[in-house]
């Protein structure tokens, strides 16, 4: 309660200051001259897991990187908007050019989530709040209660590349049958090795989870 408090005062004061560059002048979360910065990556699928198209938005560098680290761990809960917007923009753009018409009725958004300690200790879930606004900007419902994590795994970037597989493994526990048929549209913030995308969509095709299509707004 009182973390809430301090954290929608902390969002007032840094209201006018782009999450980016820090400077006030457009009274935006990210200024328009950090925007321009950003450029999309291929609207075709990068890479694919378990059969599962993979499409990532940008390469986790300059504006993007620092984005999503003032996001993941200095706090700005704001800046999932743009994160946000910036993915819906994407998506539009992968929608147009694949020929996909993921919407309302045939589509439901879930993230790879953060373990609950996490969750406590950054005061938010990442991950759920740039979902919640994808949701709003796109029309199509979330369940977060499809995947949970369960394991607090070291953050992927601490742990060597030989090792992240084990590391997120048995990390994600799945309820099944909360997707009704419909494409299950995975969100993510980064993706570097996909060893937590390919533990989680292992899993969700497990759980027959057979419709998947994963967004990421980052590759490393
Ligand atoms: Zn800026």
């Amino acid at each position: 309660m009182i973390k809430n408090i301090f954290e929608q005062l902390a969002d007032l004061i840094y209201k006018q200051k782009c999450v980016v560059c820090g400077c006030s002048k457009t009274n935006e979360i990210l200024c328009k001259n950090c925007l321009k910065t950003v450029q999309n990556l291929s609207p075709f699928a990068q890479k694919k897991i378990e059969g599962v198209n993979i499409f990532c938005a940008f390469k986790y560098e300059g504006t993007i990187k620092t984005l999503i680290r003032n996001f993941k761990f200095n706090r700005r809960k704001s800046a999932a908007i743009p994160c946000a917007e910036l993915l819906y923009d994407y998506f539009k753009n992968v929608c147009n050019k694949n020929n996909l018409n993921l919407n309302s009725q045939n589509s439901i958004i879930t993230c790879i989530p953060s373990h609950p300690l996490r969750i406590l200790k950054r005061g938010y879930c990442h991950t759920e709040l740039i979902s919640k606004e994808f949701s709003n900007l796109c029309g199509i419902k979330t369940n977060f209660k499809i995947i949970k994590k369960v394991k607090n795994t070291l953050p992927q970037y601490k742990v060597k590349a030989n090792q992240k597989a084990k590391n997120v493994r048995g990390a994600f526990k799945i309820t099944p049958n909360l997707a009704q048929g419909k494409t299950l549209i995975l969100i993510d913030d980064i993706t570097t090795t996909t060893a937590t995308l390919f533990e989680a969509i292992s899993n969700l095709k497990n759980n027959s989870y057979d419709n998947i299509i994963c967004f990421v707004l980052a590759c490393a």
